[in-house]
């Protein structure tokens, strides 16, 4: 298990963009952006989760666990699994893990939570 040292939510800022795709003040192409790099990650590493797409309703919606931070060197920036984030946290890196929630067959996506790794 990976203790984490902190967490900012953002599911306030998905339910307010979701409301404004609802009242047609927000395009479709603006909260389905999701690009090449996000997509072939949600595809390889996404957790598929038990809930529907809330912009198409597809049954494909996933989560992806991005890591940054200065101690990972290049592997900063880049989607991880569950395993290989425990195993640098187990190695006391200190780095931030991105929840982002990805839907591959409209390219709908979200941050979900921003989660501190570290002492
Ligand atoms: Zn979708």
């Amino acid at each position: 298990m990976v203790r984490y040292s902190g967490e900012v939510s953002h599911q306030w800022a998905r339910r307010r963009l979701l409301a404004d795709w609802r009242a047609g003040k927000v395009a479709r192409d603006t909260v389905c952006d999701g690009d090449f790099r996000l997509l072939a990650a949600s595809r390889f590493h996404g957790r598929r989760i038990e809930r529907h797409c809330p912009i198409c309703d597809g049954d494909d919606l996933r989560v992806v666990l991005w890591i940054f931070g200065d101690s990972l060197g290049k592997m900063s920036s880049s989607a991880r699994s569950v395993e290989e984030i425990e195993r640098f946290a187990d190695a006391g890196r200190e780095f931030t893990v991105h929840t982002v929630e990805v839907c591959p067959d409209c390219h709908w996506n979200h941050l979900l939570s921003a989660r501190e790794v570290g002492p």
